[in-house]
């Protein structure tokens, strides 16, 4: 299972949902990990399981991003050969109601770490970034080349984020930095152990779905039925976390080995829609997801989902997790801990 066992990496938003995932990813195959989150919407519970799951003890700052002083600390102190970035405020309509924390957080933060691995030397960086900042997509599968245009203040900082990285790259060519664009992320580790764990009513549909099968909440509203879909309802891609982990195992891998940058879609190639998800969900737990159409959400696109060629001819690497193992162990997540982590 190891492949660089000598080699240390810094995570920022490594108490999050995919810092999680990914640093049990890094330890289990033998990187040396310094994990980094100021616990605004992560959890230090989730580095106890990670503890549990892997057996691998790791280093744990509790620290802004944004700290340069800290970030400085971490490495003069441990000896850090890339940086995997998750550290971000992800919220689309928060972003919109808080534009500054957005931009301080996703850019600041993204600043501070760039500036501060720049000091130590050439920049080994993983971004991440999302589908978003594709806005409406012309058409799917969505290719890296697609045209850019976020339509939220979230997603203009992510396209923010990835500029800066190019402009980086230009005038460092010894750089190496891997932006990458995940869909949509849903699903756990299926030990149980580790999942999303959203703060108050969730945004997105997966944890929103789960919490409805345990009668956390009512019933599911469905945004929009009359949609240009075979069923009506929105298309998305959505990819297990655990192949998402994956993903940035094979992104650090390749920089570490290859000069150069890249820019790669993370998603299957397959859409779902909703009233696909659902009843999924409900064949392969046994459960009944109450659900109601209402109107459509503001801002939703109608379908899209990745073409995730260039990270298989670039990383080797593709989505392994289906549908139905995203749904199993979203449910097994949420029923061994219906209040998230606590
Ligand atoms: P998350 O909220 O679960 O994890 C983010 C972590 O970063 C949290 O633990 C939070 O406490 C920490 N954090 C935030 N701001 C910080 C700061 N200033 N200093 C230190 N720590 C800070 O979110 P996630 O789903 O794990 O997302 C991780 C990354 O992936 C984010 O950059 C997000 O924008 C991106 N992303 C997520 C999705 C998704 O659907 N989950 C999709 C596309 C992109
Ligand atoms: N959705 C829904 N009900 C919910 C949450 C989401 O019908 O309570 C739909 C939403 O309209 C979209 C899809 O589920 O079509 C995925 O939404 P999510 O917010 O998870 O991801 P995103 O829209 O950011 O791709």
């Amino acid at each position: 299972m190891q492949d660089k066992p000598t080699t240390t990496v810094l995570v920022t938003g490594a108490a999050g949902y995919v810092g999680s995932h990914t640093v049990v990813a890094l330890l289990e195959r033998g990187y040396g990990v310094v994990a980094l989150d100021n616990h605004c919407n992560g959890s230090p519970v989730a580095y106890e399981r990670v503890q549990k799951l892997t057996g691998a003890s790791f280093v744990k700052v509790v620290a802004d991003v944004r700290d340069e002083v800290a970030l400085a600390h971490i490495l003069s102190t441990y000896p850090v050969d890339a940086c995997i970035h998750l550290a971000a405020l992800k919220a689309v309509a928060e972003s919109g109601q808080k534009p500054l924390d957005y931009w301080s957080n996703n850019v600041g933060g993204l600043l501070a770490v760039l500036r501060a691995l720049q000091h130590a030397g050439p920049c080994r960086l993983v971004f991440s970034s999302s589908a978003t900042v594709y806005g409406v997509p012309e058409f799917s599968p969505v290719p890296e080349a697609a045209a850019l245009r976020p339509a939220s203040v979230y997603g203009q900082t992510k396209l923010a984020g990835e500029q800066i990285l190019l402009a980086l790259a230009a005038q460092s060519p010894l750089s190496r930095l891997a932006t990458l664009r995940y869909f949509n992320p849903v699903g756990a580790h299926p030990s149980g152990l580790i999942g999303e764990a959203p703060h108050g009513t969730p945004n997105n549909l997966m944890p929103y779905i789960t919490q409805v099968a345990l009668r956390q909440r009512h019933e599911l509203s469905v945004f929009g039925g009359d949609y240009p879909t075979p069923d009506g309802t929105c298309i998305r891609d959505y990819i297990h976390i655990q192949d998402l982990a994956a993903g940035h195992v094979a992104a650090l891998r390749h920089l570490l080995d290859e000069p150069g940058s890249f820019t790669v879609n993370l998603g299957t190639g397959r859409g779902t829609s909703v009233r696909e998800l659902i009843s999924t969900f409900d064949r392969v737990n046994g459960v009944c997801v109450p659900s109601v159409v209402v109107g459509r959400r503001s801002g939703d696109v109608s379908e899209y989902f990745a073409d995730p060629s260039l990270a298989k001819e670039l990383l080797g690497w593709c989505a392994r997790h289906t549908v139905e193992d995203m749904c199993r162990d979203a449910w097994r997540w949420q029923l061994r801990n219906p209040e998230g982590y606590t």
